[in-house]
């Protein structure tokens, strides 16, 4: 089989790494891909919005599966281009992906089908959401309902911090056309989890479990990142009266309402949900993989990627074993100094070769002039299996100072013992 795997991030890389352990595959291009992904495959030089010429470049090299990593493509619809050319694509069509490009969407079909969320309310006229200020109380959750990465969520404390927020977002258009429908919601308290799912329009299959740590900074300070560590499986999930409730509350009914809706959702459904009391509510869905939660979550794959999601195209997910390691799985990300906020980059990245007893999984690399250097904020994550968490988490400590550049940093505490 020949592969094509769009995308450039630390999530691609590791999607490559484990389509490359297919026996079926023999060989995987990554578009525009990123310089440690250049190691397993031929990257082409495509961006991931270039919808048109992803399609064609497929046809021309007789690609057999097309994976699509990132949300933003997803949204522009390459999916729906792919299958209109008759060729083969994982990842949800552009209707399916509308759970990730709105969020109001998401919110409709949350209290369509009485599947636990917090409460909420639209708007698209600035007067009318100023008039609805503290609709909820304070903290006041306010959100641009398109596509903003991840940066389109404000929570604020009082009136003026949300008169300030709304005007960023719907005056100042900070977000673009993200910002043109705005969703506030209620406050929700509780622990954070996420799920990732393997769904294929007749079944939603639950991956191993990730903690993710977003904060930038150790002991949770710090802004918002995309994410600096994940460890799996997560404890949280240890607790039967929970997983029952995500399955009778949140997953069944996420099914069925995408069958009740004309949904034919193939792909992966990221559930991030709020848990009080072992009660589960959804705060997003997203439909692609997390990252850097599939760095830890693929380690522990003990099955052929290439089948499962093969299962998922063809509504076969159902027919499909897929095992996991009993290992646990540690990855820690590799930051640029700066991130979250401004950063350098095109600095040389040395010692990589010297690590030893991990995946090195590149997120912002390219290589100039033959040499590695930094491309994003998120450089590298480092990742390692061990027979429990204290043990992988050790081994990945153990490496991380190995790999030098200008200014990198990463967080200490990533799955350590509470
Ligand atoms: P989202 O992208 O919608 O998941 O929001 C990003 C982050 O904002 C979440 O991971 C939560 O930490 C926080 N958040 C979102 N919605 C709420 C809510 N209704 N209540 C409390 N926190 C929220």
């Amino acid at each position: 089989m020949k592969v094509l795997v769009i995308g450039s991030g630390g999530r691609e890389h590791v999607l490559t790494w484990k389509i490359a352990q297919s026996p079926k595959v023999d060989k995987i291009y990554c578009a525009p891909g990123n310089g440690g992904m250049a190691k397993i495959a031929e990257c082409v030089d495509l961006s991931v919005e270039d919808i048109d010429g992803c399609v064609k470049f497929a046809r021309e090299k007789g690609i057999d599966l097309t994976v699509v990593g990132p949300e933003v493509p997803l949204v522009m619809g390459m999916t729906d281009a792919f299958e209109k050319e008759g060729m083969r694509v994982f990842g949800p069509n552009a209707k399916c992906a509308e759970f990730e490009g709105s969020k109001a969407f998401t919110k409709d079909f949350l209290l369509r089908h009485n599947i636990p969320t917090a409460a909420y309310k639209e708007y698209t006229d600035l007067n009318e959401i100023m008039k609805d200020i503290g609709v909820y109380g304070f903290p006041m959750v306010i959100k641009a309902d398109g596509l903003a990465a991840g940066k389109g969520v404000l929570i604020v404390e009082n009136e003026q911090e949300a008169k300030d927020g709304i005007n960023m977002i719907m005056a100042d258009h900070e977000f673009g056309a993200a910002g043109d429908k705005v969703v506030v919601e209620e406050f929700l308290t509780g622990r954070e989890a996420s799920m990732l799912c393997f769904v294929d329009g007749n079944v939603i299959v639950p991956m191993e479990s990730a903690q993710d740590y977003k904060r930038a900074y150790d002991n949770d300070e710090g802004l918002n990142t995309g994410g600096m560590g994940t460890y799996s499986p997560n404890v949280l999930f240890d607790n039967a009266v929970l997983n029952k409730r995500i399955e009778e509350t949140i997953l069944t009914p996420i099914i069925e309402g995408f069958k009740a809706d004309g949904m034919d959702f193939k792909g992966i459904l990221f559930i991030g949900l709020m848990i009080e009391n072992d009660m589960p509510k959804v705060l997003e869905f997203n439909v692609r993989f997390g990252d850097p939660e599939a760095q830890s979550v693929l380690m522990r794959m003990d099955s052929d990627l290439v089948d499962i999601m093969e299962a998922c195209i063809d509504g076969k997910l159902a027919d499909c074993d897929i095992k996991w390691k009993d290992e646990a799985a540690v990855t820690v990300v590799l930051a640029s100094g700066g991130y979250p906020g401004p950063y350098e980059k095109g600095l040389e990245i040395t010692g990589i070769e010297d690590v030893e007893g991990c995946e090195v999984f590149h997120a912002g690399t390219a290589l100039k002039d033959g040499r590695l250097v930094t491309a994003g904020g998120r450089v590298l994550c480092v990742s390692a299996l061990g027979e429990d968490r204290e043990a992988a988490r050790a081994k990945v400590y153990s490496q991380v100072d190995k790999i030098k550049f200008d200014g990198a940093r990463y967080r200490t505490d990533i799955a350590k013992m509470d």
